[in-house]
C-alpha cells in the first residue's frame, strides 16, 4: 500500500478532493496522473504563468508562480499568479474550462489567499479564476463561509490520509466522464464488486 503519510498538503490537492475523494487519493498518495488531451492543453495553457518571475502591467505588478505556505494549515504549493496593486493582493489562478461556479477552484483559491495572508500578514479579501475556454475572469469574494469551507476541506484531506484507505468511486458519476483518471480508477467494475461484498457473495 501507498505511504499516505504526508507533513504539507499540495495546495492543488483540495481542488481533487472538492471534486472526488478517491481521484484525490489516486493523485496524492498513488500519484496517478493520466495526461490526456484537455490535461495536455490546460499544461501548454499554464507555460506563461509557470514561468515565475514579477512584471509591471500599468500600476499593477505581477508576480507569476509565488511558492505560498500556510504552516497552520499545513498546507502549500504554487499561486498561479499574485497581482499587486497599491499594496492589495489578489491570487489569480488559471483554469482550462469554462466559467462555472466550481467549489473546488473557489476552494483552492482560498487556500492560496490563507496562506498569502499568513506569508505577508496583508488580508486578501478576493480572487480571480481565469478560465481559458471562456478567456473571462471570475472574481471570488474570499467569505468567512469560504474561509471556513476550505479550512474544513484541509481537515477532511488529513483525516482521509489518516485514514489510510482509498474512498469508493463518487456516486455522481458525470464527474467520472470528465475525469481523467477513470481509466485508472475504474469506477463501475469497483463499484460492482464492492456491491458483491455488500452481498456476501
Ligand atoms: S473516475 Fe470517478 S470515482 Fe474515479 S477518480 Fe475520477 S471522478 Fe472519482
Amino acid at each position: 500500500m501507498p505511504e499516505s503519510r504526508i507533513d504539507y498538503l499540495p495546495l492543488s490537492m483540495l481542488n481533487q478532493l472538492e471534486y472526488c475523494p478517491r481521484r484525490f487519493w489516486l493523485m496524492c498518495v498513488c500519484g496517478e496522473m493520466e495526461v490526456n488531451a484537455p490535461v495536455l492543453e490546460g499544461t501548454y495553457q499554464h507555460q506563461r504563468v509557470h514561468t515565475g518571475g514579477t512584471t509591471r502591467e500599468g500600476d499593477t505588478l505581477v508576480h507569476r508562480r509565488v511558492y505560498l505556505w500556510s504552516d497552520r494549515l499545513r498546507v502549500a504549493g504554487f499561486a498561479d499568479v499574485v497581482e499587486e496593486r497599491e499594496g492589495v493582493l489578489i491570487p489569480v489562478e488559471y483554469k482550462h474550462g469554462r466559467m462555472g461556479r466550481w467549489l473546488n477552484d473557489h476552494i483552492q483559491l482560498c487556500a492560496q489567499a490563507l496562506c498569502l495572508e499568513e506569508r505577508t500578514g496583508r488580508p486578501v479579501e478576493r480572487g480571480a479564476i481565469f478560465y481559458w475556454k471562456s478567456r473571462r475572469r471570475l472574481w471570488v469574494e474570499i467569505t468567512p463561509d469560504l474561509r471556513a469551507r476550505t479550512e474544513a476541506a484541509v481537515a477532511r484531506a488529513f483525516a482521509l490520509l489518516e485514514d489510510g484507505k482509498i474512498p469508493p468511486p463518487t456516486e455522481q458519476w458525470a464527474r467520472c466522464r470528465d475525469c481523467s483518471l477513470e481509466p485508472v480508477c475504474l469506477p463501475r467494475e469497483v463499484q460492482y464488486l464492492l456491491s458483491l461484498e455488500v452481498e456476501g457473495r
